[in-house]
């Protein structure tokens, strides 16, 4: 008997070959195979008597082939018929450009025989029908057949094996504390009854309680999680005392340059909230590209250097912090505050200095990218922790970060557009707010995909905006060229348009494998308008804000992800002209191609994410391991909506009745099934 937690080498007739081939599906252990859920399901119909058959549909019979069979060729093509019969009637089988199927059958034996109806001159066929040999117990009933996603080596049948040996496994039958709750508190089946459904469904009814029950316990496991996380970590009480008095902080809202959104007034309203509550502020602001957020970070860190104590904001990229620093300062600069920017490529002496000023507390605001966790950077009160661009952050940095004060504060912003069913799941352990509504004056972006065909009018249009004054991004995914992915690289594209479409152009190449230097020069000289045409990967992605920037063309545009492409599309558009944004891309993929048209008809950042949860699921969408974001294996917040909610529901009324201990112990066993060990660890 095996353990769901042997190897798949371990198990009989499984070799080294056939175990790295599942390693290539992520299957490293029975486990693993038991959580592999099939593609789809095939339906096997339960088989009817020939003359049964109605003129059109699936179907499935039991009969015999008789006389000989024919083959025909005609416009390339050859078509082999064979004629079936049962003792009610007959009906002919075709297949096209098959003519081995005319000698490998027996008479005088049994088939399952199960394919399209079609009528043709008045007569019944089954076009291309799958033929297997009659077993009356397979076969006299309705059936689904798992079908799962397999790689090169391996059949359906290796995989059912393995998942057959998971199935086996005795830990099955036992119910952990937290399935208990679950069976008991809904009623669904049986742990053991769901994983044996959803691999050999009993019935299409079976398939769907066991489909809810997994779903229903990974929503519940993760909800679980982050209550406990937020009545445990985060409901610590806060000595960090903010003054909001309106005569603290009026000269702040009275300097700025423009009026603030409805939205913006709303969160900074919240933020404030949180500061006079007397416990940590653990706050998410959602806000898509450009809605302004950095002013939203601005009240708040101004605030907190106005009640004495030191800030601090960390940003993904170094290009991103520097802009932070240039604009915060900006915002700040009628106020006595010192601001000041770490980063990894300083060199030793003035990364010292800095550490030294921060540490006397002669720094009010720290703005950095990942140098700032490290050991010796070290605050002398911290009271506010800002991580900018959220998403691009693992959660043990920001973790990290937090940990450099007694309980600071904490704000998390991110432009990444979660629909709001996901972020309560993804973030259940931080209160949310959303910024709505745009700055005003904003043209929405003019979005067009053209096939590589239309490269030259592509340029030629970018060529023609450059010569208005204009400047544009052009967005490659790789840097050099590769043997194995087939997309035109930074580098060539490069050459290609200095020589070619732009030539006589001021034009550059960023990308990440140039020194610090260099990359900075670069961006400032795009930034002071030197430079018009920026090519590019997507290290450009997030924040860059260059006013006169008004055209984006993406290369390969389907080797992105839509939210990438969001936010590649959210470069331009950021003043008041007219700005475009051209997907290029040749693939015949119905998926991608439905991504690029989403891409064109929508410019909502939360309505692009619905999309793309709709057309690909969240695990795929939010590639979450990387990002540090509980994936789901099964479960899709938008299109389970319903099931989320009665999951939610529940938690909270089983969390209610637990006392400290019975709720620690049920967290962690959450937390462990979650894989959400990266969620603790915050
Ligand atoms: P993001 O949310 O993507 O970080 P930013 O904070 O960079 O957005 O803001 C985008 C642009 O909008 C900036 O140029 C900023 O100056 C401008 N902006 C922000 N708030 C307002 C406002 N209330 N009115 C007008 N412009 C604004
Ligand atoms: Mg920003």
């Amino acid at each position: 008997m095996h353990k769901l937690t042997d190897k798949t080498i371990e198990v009989k007739g499984i070799g080294p070959k056939k175990s790295s081939l599942f390693k290539k599906l992520d299957i490293y252990i029975l486990e693993d195979a038991l959580h592999y859920y099939p593609r789809e399901y095939e339906k096997y119909k339960a088989v009817l008597p020939i003359s049964q058959i109605r003129s059109s549909g699936d179907v499935s019979i039991s009969a015999s082939f008789m006389g000989r069979p024919r083959t025909r060729y005609a416009k390339g093509l050859s078509i082999t018929s064979i004629v079936a019969v049962d003792n009610t009637g007959k009906v002919e089988c075709t297949w096209f450009n098959q003519p081995f199927r005319a000698s490998i059958y027996k008479q005088d034996v049994l088939y399952y025989i199960r394919g399209k109806i079609i009528k043709r001159n008045n007569k019944l066929q089954i076009q291309n029908p799958i033929i297997e040999e009659y077993c009356a117990q397979e076969h006299t009933r309705d059936k689904l057949v798992p079908v799962y996603k397999l790689t090169r080596g391996l059949t359906q049948t290796d995989l059912q094996r393995l998942i057959n040996k998971a199935l086996e496994c005795p830990e099955l039958d036992k119910n952990s504390y937290s399935d208990l709750l679950i069976k008991k508190s809904t009623g669904f089946v049986s742990k053991k009854d769901a994983y044996t459904n959803i691999h050999y469904p009993a019935s299409e009814d079976q398939l769907e309680y066991a489909r809810q029950r997994l779903i229903f316990s990974e929503f519940f496991n993760l909800q679980v999680s982050a209550q406990y996380i937020k009545n445990t970590i985060n409901s610590r009480t806060s000595d960090v005392k903010i003054n909001t008095d309106k005569a603290n902080i009026e000269s702040f809202f009275n300097s700025l340059p423009y009026e603030l959104t409805p939205s913006q007034d709303k969160v900074i309203k919240n933020i404030f909230n949180d500061f006079n509550s007397g416990k940590v502020m653990n706050r998410m602001i959602q806000g898509d590209v450009g809605s302004g957020k950095t002013l939203v970070a601005a009240a708040a860190l101004y605030t907190v250097a106005f009640s004495g104590y030191q800030s601090t904001m960390m940003a993904p990229t170094e290009l991103l912090a520097k802009q932070h620093m240039k604009t915060l300062s900006s915002l700040l600069k009628d106020f006595r505050i010192h601001i000041e920017l770490l980063t990894g490529s300083m060199n030793a002496a003035e990364k010292s200095a800095i550490k030294e000023r921060l540490a006397n507390g002669k720094i009010d605001i720290m703005i950095g990218t990942h140098a700032l966790i490290q050991d010796d950077v070290i605050f002398k009160s911290l009271g506010l922790v800002i991580s900018d661009e959220q998403q691009r952050f693992g959660v043990r940095e920001r973790a990290v970060l937090r940990s450099k004060g007694g309980a600071p504060h904490f704000m998390a912003m991110s432009a990444t557009p979660i629909p709001r069913t996901l972020a309560h799941i993804l973030y259940g352990d931080l209160d949310l707010s959303v910024i709505k509504d745009m700055p005003p004056g904003r043209r929405p972006i003019k979005t067009y995909c053209v096939s590589s065909k239309l490269r030259e009018r592509v340029y030629r249009f970018v060529k023609n905006r450059v010569k208005q004054g204009e400047q544009a991004y052009i967005v490659c995914q790789l840097i050099e060229e590769s043997s194995t992915i087939d997309a035109i690289s930074a580098e060539d594209l490069y050459s290609e348009l200095k020589q070619g479409y732009l030539m006589g152009i001021e034009i550059r190449l960023l990308h990440g494998r140039l020194e610090t230097n260099e990359k900075d020069l670069i961006m400032e000289e795009f930034l002071q308008g030197k430079t018009k045409a920026l090519v590019a990967t997507s290290i450009i992605e997030v924040g860059v804000d260059a006013e006169n920037a008004t055209i984006i063309v993406i290369e390969n545009a389907e080797r992105f992800g839509l939210a990438q492409l969001h936010q590649l599309r959210g470069r331009v558009g950021r003043g008041v002209k007219q700005s475009y944004c051209i997907l290029i891309s040749d693939t015949d993929d119905d998926l991608a191609k439905d991504r690029l048209q989403a891409m064109v008809s929508l410019a909502n950042g939360f309505e692009i994410a619905e999309k793309d949860l709709e057309l690909r699921g969240p695990g795929q969408v939010y590639g979450s391991r990387q990002h540090g974001l509980p994936e789901f294996r099964m479960a899709n917040p938008i299109k389970d909506s319903k099931l989320f909610m009665l999951a939610s529901k529940n938690a909270e009324r089983v969390i209610k009745n637990l006392d400290k201990i019975e709720f620690r112990k049920i967290a962690e066993e959450c937390l462990s099934k979650h894989q959400g060990t990266d969620i603790i660890s915050d």
